[in-house]
């Protein structure tokens, strides 16, 4: 198990790269997926990793360096993979509410795809018949995740053909001869009770005899990781042990692999987010700190209330204060309301932990601030990944007519 990096590395980071800085430290997604290969070394199952939580093109080539595959969730994604390095057979792309057009292209690209609409699935049929073998994204109609606004699975979800749709779909492989080879699902994310997947395969085991030409089953991603100290994680060892004990007594005329696609559970806790203090402000009822960044950079806690562990690395051994930390954009940007901290004085760094998935990747330049660099820790080095943006950067794209 590696440690997370210490206090003096990421005073290290901050000094040498400046803040708000995003680190990645590549042992840890490395330790990640090992958890995984190993509790699931004695069933047939392969991992893609969902990489719409990060990706920066030198975690894409360390995950493929790793012997992980990938899952995409855009045509850009996908190509961002191969772009890495990974062979078509590896790439694996989940589509949802997309053109027909980018299906066509995933097609031409050679890679997994899994189609999501009846309307997609019709139009693919009518294209490519028996030709070109694709995946079916089901909706289990499961609730499950950590809150609705990450679930995708129930009964009202926008995510997959909804499973009592199932003769619908059953009528397009007669009509168009499709070669249907998989069936996925994803129910959401941060799903810590493993009876959510266990009941997601029941579903799947029910309609699977009728389908002929089956070659594994997608089960999706949404493992729950540890947030705060003491907090649980997926327990991956019991649903290998589940996942084990139902395929091998599937209801199916041939062996079939079981796929899954972990996003945060592979790169969440190996990213550091490091802001700096910028203004310390008492009130009355709070003591506000105000870092150099706000959702701008890291939107998870006021988009779907996410919990981000912080450390005040400067002072670690001052005296714990209560304290709300807010950004500095024009926006409530709040990160933390209420939040136990080490004295905080003004020019200490702040870390914010879990900050790998869904942080970078979710910035935007509002304000009209910079997004901020990026820095891998590999091989006991730090490496610039991504360039702080600069001003150029923001007009970059904008037409200047008057
Ligand atoms: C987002 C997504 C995942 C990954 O979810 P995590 O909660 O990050 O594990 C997996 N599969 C699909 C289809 C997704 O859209």
């Amino acid at each position: 198990m590696s440690e997370h990096l210490s206090n003096e590395q990421l005073i290290q980071a901050a000094h040498q790269f400046g803040t708000p800085l995003y680190l990645y430290h590549a042992e840890k997604i490395s330790e990640q997926y090992n958890k995984l290969t190993t509790a699931f070394n004695k069933s047939n199952v392969v991992f893609f990793y969902a990489c719409k939580a990060l990706t920066n093109i030198n975690i894409l080539k360390h995950i493929k360096n790793i012997g992980c595959n990938i899952d995409c969730s855009s045509i850009n994604e996908a190509k961002l993979a191969l772009h890495a390095g990974f062979t078509p057979e590896r790439v694996l792309y989940t589509s949802n509410g997309i053109a027909f057009e980018e299906i066509e292209e995933a097609k031409n690209l050679g890679i997994h795809i899994n189609i999501d609409s009846i309307s997609n699935l019709e139009k693919f049929g009518k294209k490519f018949g028996h030709s070109y073998p694709v995946g079916i994204r089901l909706r289990p109609n499961i609730m499950a995740g950590g809150n609705l606004k990450i679930s995708t699975g129930h009964d009202k979800s926008k995510f997959g053909i909804p499973v009592d749709q199932i003769d619908e779909v059953l009528n397009l492989i007669d009509k168009y001869n499709l070669h249907i080879k998989d069936l996925h699902i994803h129910t959401g994310s941060e799903i810590k009770d493993v009876e959510v997947f266990v009941k997601g395969i029941e579903v799947l085991f029910e309609i699977m005899p009728k389908f002929n030409e089956l070659e594994f089953i997608d089960l999706g991603g949404g493992f729950k990781v540890p947030y705060k100290d003491g907090d649980a994680e997926t327990d991956i060892n019991l649903l290998a042990e589940k996942v084990k004990e139902a395929f091998d007594n599937h209801p199916y005329h041939k062996p079939l692999q079981v796929w899954f696609e972990p996003g945060k559970f592979m790169v969440s806790e190996c990213g550091y987010f490091i802001t700096e203090v910028n203004v310390l402000k008492q009130t009355k009822t709070t003591d506000f700190i105000g870092v150099n960044s706000g959702f701008n950079h890291l939107i998870r806690p006021m988009f779907y209330d996410a919990y981000h562990k912080i450390k005040n690395i400067s002072n670690p051994d001052g005296e714990v204060k209560h304290y709300a930390v807010t950004g500095n954009i024009c926006e409530t940007d709040t990160f933390a309301w209420d939040r136990k901290l080490n004295e905080v004085r003004e020019g200490d760094l702040l870390v914010f932990y879990n900050a790998g998935a869904y942080g970078f990747e979710m910035s935007s330049n509002f304000n009209s601030r910079y997004k901020p660099a990026e820095v891998l820790f590999i091989n006991n080095e730090f490496h610039l990944i991504r360039k702080r943006d600069s001003f150029e950067d923001l007009l970059k794209n904008q037409v200047e007519i008057l």
